[in-house]
């Protein structure tokens, strides 16, 4: 077989290809190559030849055919060829689990359904150079490699990115600027649409590329008083919670811990942030409190909203990851993959228990050497 997995992108979506192709142009062991085909005569033209794929993607919005039809012909011509769907975020999101018996996995065409299937063609195209992918049993090594093979992808997505949105932005601003008269009211409502979007995408490749950075960086751990970090958080927000009349209470002193000072801080503020956010009708009550348990610290972060489904309980710190009681609420489902990381960073764990409609808590833990301790009682 041909080392190089071999990749059939049926989509009209330029911006999609390029999603694409920079998830997996970054892969240290090479070895994809995607072709893209965006009308009928392109399509065809693929698979009928004489090329081997292994993985179709169909996107279901075809200008030339209905993806049914699309499909049909893949499974028809290229029956051993794993074939992928992308739809409609909220389709996505009815997780039907299989929308036609065909197609083996469905995707949201957006940035996290983009880097879950470059992850499963990363992992198909790993099995076809026979590296062992069990995930039950990993040979030592390979969790080290795939960590370091995420840390890239991460970096490559989030940096390389930023240039050709960028021009986007700057394009639709012109446009915004200097032709708002040409584009009639209909034209400036789609110019508003794709300004909103390409901002939240730079909003979420910032989050990204935050996330890379985290991952490379060693914290700089000095002592650090929490009561006073929660002070200044408290701040951050003390207008919005005077709006909605909410409150953040320290249920006991917090202790004074060797962290990054940076990383806490966006730590708290991611936390007390989502309490704020994902608040539910009755008047906001958000409780802070520390517990010593053995070597290490746990605090806890608790407060009265919506809270979560048992299900969603542990994707929700996974990037791009967000409850589906979220919908609705703005956000992209990085802040939580961020606080996993700052608190791993401090060889910590963190985790939520909650009951839905009665609130969450927020947990962590940071193991605390001696040297801490003395500068706690200091
Ligand atoms: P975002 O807030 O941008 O959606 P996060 O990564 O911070 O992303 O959170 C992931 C998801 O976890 C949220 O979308 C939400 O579903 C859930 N979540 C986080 N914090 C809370 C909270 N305090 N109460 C209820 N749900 C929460």
């Amino acid at each position: 077989m041909n080392a190089e997995t071999q990749v059939l992108f049926v989509s009209n979506s330029a911006a999609d290809e390029l999603v694409l192709n920079t998830l997996l142009a970054r892969d240290p062991d090479g070895g994809t190559l995607v072709t893209a085909v965006a009308d009928a005569q392109a399509f065809y033209d693929a698979v009928y030849s004489e090329r081997h794929f292994h993985i179709i993607i169909v996107d279901d919005r075809q200008g030339w055919s209905d993806w049914k039809t699309v499909v049909t012909a893949c499974a028809r011509q290229r029956p051993n060829a794993l074939l992928l769907l992308l739809v409609a975020e909220e389709i996505a999101a009815q997780q039907v689990p299989v929308l036609a018996a065909e197609v083996a996995a469905v995707y949201p065409r957006n940035s996290a359904g983009l880097v879950a299937m470059s992850r499963l063609i990363r992992q198909v195209s790993a099995r076809d150079r026979n590296f062992s992918l069990h995930r039950d049993h990993p040979k030592a090594g390979t969790d080290e490699s795939a960590v370091q093979d995420q840390q890239r992808l991460v970096y490559s997505v989030s940096h390389d990115l930023q240039d050709p949105l960028q021009l986007a932005r700057r394009y639709a601003e012109v446009l915004h600027d200097d032709f708002a008269g040409e584009l009639g009211e209909p034209g400036a409502k789609v110019l508003g649409h794709l300004q909103f979007n390409l901002n939240r995408t730079q909003e979420m490749l910032d989050e990204l590329l935050d996330y890379s950075r985290l991952q490379s960086s060693s914290p700089d751990r000095r002592p650090v008083d929490l009561n006073e970090l929660l002070d200044e958080v408290s701040k951050i927000y003390k207008l919005t919670l005077q709006e909605i009349g909410g409150s953040i209470t320290r249920a006991n002193v917090l202790p004074v811990l060797a962290v990054d000072r940076r990383q806490f801080l966006r730590l708290f503020q991611n936390l007390i942030g989502n309490a704020i956010k994902f608040r539910g009708e009755q008047p906001l009550h958000i409780t802070v409190r520390a517990q010593k348990v053995r070597d290490e610290w746990r605090i806890g972060i608790k407060d009265n909203g919506i809270g979560i489904v048992e299900e969603d309980a542990q994707r929700i710190f996974g990037m791009f990851e967000r409850a589906a009681s979220a919908d609705g609420y703005p956000g992209s489902g990085m802040g939580l993959a961020i606080c996993k990381r700052i608190v791993q960073n401090h060889n910590g764990k963190i985790w939520v228990r909650s009951t839905p409609g009665n609130g969450s808590v927020f947990i962590f833990s940071i193991p605390q050497a001696e040297q801490a301790a003395e500068v706690m009682t200091a």
